[in-house]
C-alpha cells in the first residue's frame, strides 16, 4: 500500500488533533488515535474529553473533563501549534459536544472552516458499555454532525442516530443519505459489523455519488479500537492533502493491516495494532 510520508529527523510533521476519551487498556480512544498518528508520521495533538476506566473485558466507568477545559485544550494548541486536520471520538455529554462545537467554529475546524474534521460519533464500546449519555444523541445529530467533513459511525451508531437498521445495501444507502441530510459533507456507513457477509463494504456518500470500498472480512475477535483507527487514519491522510475518497481508501487499507496485526491482550478483546508499520519499509 502507499503509505503517508514519514518526515525526516528534525522536520516538523503535519499535526492532527484528536478530541476524545482515553482508554486505560491502551487499545481504543486517544491511545488508538495517537498510535496511528505517530506511525503515519503525524504529530498528535490531544484534547482529552473523558477518562475511561477500561480493560480488555469492558468499560467500568468514566470521568468527564469539564467542558471549558476540553475547549481550552483545543484553543491552546490551535493557536500556537496549528492543526492540519482534527477528529472527534468519545465526547460523552451534550455540554462537552456544545463546547467542542463552539471552539471548533472559533478556530476554523470543521466544514465551515478550513481545517477538515472527522467525526466518529462514539456511543458505546464493543462490549455494549455506554460512552455517551443518551440525552446527548440530539447534540450529536444537530450540533456535531453538521460540522463534519466526514462522519464515520458504525452500524449501532447509525441506528441510534438515524433510526435506520442497516441490513443490506439499500438500507446502507438510506442511512448514508440520512447522515448527509443531518449536515455532514461526506458520510461513511461502515459495513464491518454486518456479520452476515464475508466481505466488509464501506459506503461513502457526498450527497450526490455513492462510492463503495470493499475488503475481505477478517475473522478476528481482536478488533478493539478499529473504528478509532479508521477515523484517525482518515484525519492523517486529510492533513497530508488527500481528498476525502482517497483518504478513506488509504484509511481502509491501513485499518485492514492493523486488524491483521491485532494481538491477544487480557482476557477479552485485544486491540488492532499499527505496530506492523515499524517493520515495513
Ligand atoms: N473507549 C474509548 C475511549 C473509545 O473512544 C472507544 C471507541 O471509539 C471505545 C472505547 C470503543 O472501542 P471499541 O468499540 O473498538 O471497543
Amino acid at each position: 500500500m502507499k503509505l503517508l510520508p514519514i518526515p525526516a529527523a528534525g522536520q516538523t510533521p503535519v499535526r492532527v488533533l484528536t478530541i476524545a476519551g482515553t482508554d486505560s487498556g491502551g487499545g481504543a480512544g486517544i491511545q488508538a488515535d495517537t498510535r496511528t498518528m505517530a506511525l503515519c508520521g503525524v504529530h498528535a495533538l490531544v484534547a482529552v474529553a473523558a477518562v475511561t476506566v477500561q480493560n480488555s473485558v469492558g468499560v467500568s466507568g468514566f470521568h468527564e473533563i469539564p467542558p471549558r477545559i476540553v475547549a481550552d485544550q483545543v484553543r491552546s494548541v490551535a493557536g500556537d501549534i496549528g492543526v492540519g486536520a482534527a477528529k472527534t471520538g468519545m465526547l460523552a455529554s451534550t455540554a462537552i459536544i456544545e463546547a467542542v462545537a463552539e471552539v471548533c467554529r472559533e478556530v476554523g475546524i470543521g466544514r465551515a472552516g478550513s481545517i477538515p474534521l472527522v467525526v466518529d460519533p462514539v456511543a458505546a464500546s464493543m462490549h455494549g458499555d455506554p460512552l455517551l449519555h443518551e440525552e446527548a444523541l440530539d447534540a450529536v445529530r444537530h450540533t456535531l454532525i453538521p460540522l463534519a467533513t466526514v462522519v464515520t459511525p458504525n452500524l449501532d451508531e447509525v441506528r441510534l442516530i438515524t433510526g435506520i437498521d442497516v441490513t443490506d445495501d439499500a438500507s446502507a444507502r438510506r442511512a448514508a443519505e440520512a447522515l448527509h441530510t443531518l449536515g455532514a459533507q461526506w458520510s461513511i456507513v461502515k459495513g464491518g459489523h454486518l456479520r452476515s457477509s464475508d466481505v466488509s463494504t464501506d459506503l461513502l456518500f457526498d450527497g450526490d455519488t455513492f462510492l463503495e470500498y470493499t475488503a475481505p472480512r477478517l475473522a478476528t475477535g481482536n478488533d478493539h479500537g478499529g473504528g478509532d483507527t479508521l477515523a484517525a487514519a482518515i484525519a492523517c491522510a486529510l492533513a497530508n492533502g488527500y481528498t476525502v475518497p482517497d483518504a478513506v481508501e488509504f484509511a481502509k487499507e491501513w485499518t485492514r493491516r492493523c486488524l491483521e496485526a491485532s494481538y491477544d491482550l487480557g482476557a477479552g478483546h485485544g486491540p488492532v495494532s499499527p505496530l506492523w508499520r515499524l517493520t515495513h519499509s
